[in-house]
């Protein structure tokens, strides 16, 4: 609950002070001069307003409330409320803080805790410590977070507290290794320590003059030294949104590793939830510029389906022409925000942050987009790209992998997918018709242009390539949505058809050899005909992807054995 900026005597070199964060308010439990040097390199702007809860006016709880006032006040600008546990106490601070130069009252605000209202402070608790201050050493009991929260202070006995600690309440207690008549004595209090972590109370030990012993002597009895705030930052929420980065990433590595259906669509997933994790954002797209069709279509979004849209409007296309960075927080009166995909699903667009992301040469591919900052004021023109820097980084480096993989299972003069897209198929797609004694079942046809030599040799090459693209055109204008077709080789073509039966794939092939048979080809300006022979077969699980080609190659054989322009199974 507490994160302590010093957790020391008032001999060491941190004094003992804590913090915690609440409805983006700082509330700080004392403040001596090290706690000042350590807030000093705190942002503090991060704050609405400061409170320090003084426990008594020793030095080493109260000497940096001034320098505090001081700072929050000429450079920093957030106000600063100082609260003391009484009335008394209260005179006691005023008169302090009055004779400090440089330290106006109307620089701060001074209240006892009884006239604050703040649904973190529940009372102050009086206890004893040294003489001269009897009657005016407090702790604190707290709420945070709907946890209670007991704070010694300075202390030489527990006895005051005891009634506000039940099961799940959290104990800051002070500790000493030294007896004395003014602290708890570690080896004294050990039997009353265990107890209260026993009866279900997380104790953490603070204001400690030898950590060391204080450790050893309290070793198995549950408390746990106080802990401290690590590396100047102290929100809650950048812990939780660090963790959240983590987790992201642990689980998107543990899955590009050890998930073999991984692809990059996963990749982009994560990557968009990344995204939208580190700048705290409600939606998060990633999106693939094609720059061939026009179009830009997203990889992967958050909250709404697949988007394919022209790549002359909205915000996207923007960042990917501009090739720069668009911050809109207030898209409505933005001419270039394509308000469409709001009109259609109902969904505010407050804010929206689009970063550009280039392939290895610096050509732009594509865009991550981040959608309703969860701030009022939206995204930070600079903070947050900087932020999302890394995420885009490799979403372009990811794109650009799966446009090498796309280009390496394409073939270019006829579109279609290759014989390695073939493979790459079965193993991503096709893999529950693999298993053997599957009930899923599944047909293929091979096909192969007849006499396709002669076209070469007789009109030339060139024509040769326009009646193969319009052969694999025709044929792939018959797929259906379970088809898929294959450049096999040279004039040969494979078609998949998921959930097909034998004759389904007979009766597809018999469709496109008659479609193929009286179509004209316009072939590098000469108009000719040419006939396909077909081989069909059910792909049978219990064999190879190459033996089930094969079976189907075997009936090809035969169309072409006996006659040509014909479908065989
Ligand atoms: P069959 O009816 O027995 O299949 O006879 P065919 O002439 O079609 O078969 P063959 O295997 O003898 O010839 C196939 C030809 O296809 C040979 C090769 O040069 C040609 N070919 C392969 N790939 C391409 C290509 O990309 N473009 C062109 N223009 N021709 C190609
Ligand atoms: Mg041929
Ligand atoms: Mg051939």
């Amino acid at each position: 609950m507490l994160k302590f900026l010093g957790r020391g005597s008032a001999f060491t070199d941190e004094h003992n002070s804590a913090c915690f964060v609440s409805n983006d308010e700082l509330v700080i439990m004392d403040c001596s001069m090290t706690t000042f040097k350590t807030l000093n390199e705190l942002n503090m702007t991060l704050y609405e307003r400061v409170y320090v809860l003084v426990t008594h006016t020793h030095g080493d709880h109260v000497s940096g409330i001034g320098m505090l006032i001081d700072l929050l006040h000429f450079s920093v600008k957030t106000p600063i409320t100082i609260v003391a546990p009484s009335s008394e106490v209260e005179a006691d601070l005023f008169y302090l803080l009055s004779r400090i130069e440089g330290c106006r009252s109307d620089w701060y605000d001074l209240v006892s805790a009884d006239e604050l209202d703040k649904e973190w402070m529940i009372c102050p608790i009086l206890t004893t410590h040294t003489e001269e201050l009897a009657g005016k050493c407090f702790g604190y009991c707290l709420e945070i977070n709907g946890n209670r929260v007991v704070f010694t202070g300075d202390t030489n006995t527990l006895l005051p507290f005891e009634k506000y600690l039940g099961r799940g309440a959290y104990l800051y207690t002070e500790m000493s290794a030294y007896k004395s008549p003014v602290h708890l004595y570690c080896v004294d209090m050990k039997d009353k320590i265990k107890t209260l972590c026993d009866s279900g109370v997380h104790v953490y030990l603070m204001h400690l003059d030898d950590e060391k012993r204080i450790a050893q002597t309290m070793e198995g009895t549950g408390a746990e030294l106080a802990p401290l705030m690590q590396g100047g930052l102290m929100m809650e929420d950048t812990e939780k949104m660090l963790n959240g980065i983590y987790d992201i990433t642990d689980s998107l590595y543990k899955n590009m590793c050890m998930n073999s259906t991984s692809d990059h669509n996963l990749l982009f997933s994560y990557l968009t939830d990344l995204g939208k994790t580190i700048v705290d954002a409600d939606r998060a797209s990633f999106w693939k510029w094609d720059k061939r069709k026009g179009q830009i279509w997203t990889m992967s979004a958050t909250g709404v389906d697949k988007i394919i849209i022209p790549d002359d409007k909205g915000l996207v296309s923007k960042a990917l022409r501009t090739k720069k960075t668009v911050v809109t927080n207030d898209p409505y009166n933005d001419p270039d925000f394509n308000k469409e995909v709001d009109i259609k699903t109902g969904y505010t667009t407050k804010s929206v942050l689009t970063l550009p992301v280039a392939d290895i040469n610096g050509d732009f591919i594509g865009a991550l987009q981040l959608i309703n900052k969860n701030d009022p004021a939206g995204f930070d023109e600079v903070e947050d790209p900087k932020k999302l820097s890394l995420a885009a980084l490799v979403c372009g480096i990811a794109l650009e992998s799966e446009m090498f993989l796309e280009d390496s299972h394409h073939d270019k003069l006829t579109g279609l997918k290759n014989r390695m897209g073939f493979y790459y198929d079965f193993s991503k797609r096709y893999k529950d018709y693999l298993v053997p004694g599957s009930d899923k079942r599944m047909s293929l046809f091979i096909c192969d242009i007849d006499k396709f030599k002669r076209v070469n040799d007789t009109y030339g090459h060139n024509a040769g390539d326009d009646v193969l693209a319009f052969t694999a055109h025709l044929v792939e204008s018959c797929c259906g949505e379970n088809d898929m077709v294959y450049r096999w080789g040279g004039e040969e073509f494979v078609m998949v058809m998921r959930g097909a039966e034998l004759d389904e794939a007979v009766r597809k092939a018999e469709e496109i050899r008659v479609k193929l048979e009286g179509s004209d080809i316009d072939a590098d300006g000469t108009t000719i005909r040419c006939t396909l022979s077909f081989g069909c077969a059910l792909f049978d699980p219990s064999k190879t992807i190459e033996e089930n080609v094969s079976s189907a190659d075997e009936k090809l054989y035969t169309a072409k054995e006996t006659g040509r322009n014909k479908v065989c199974f």
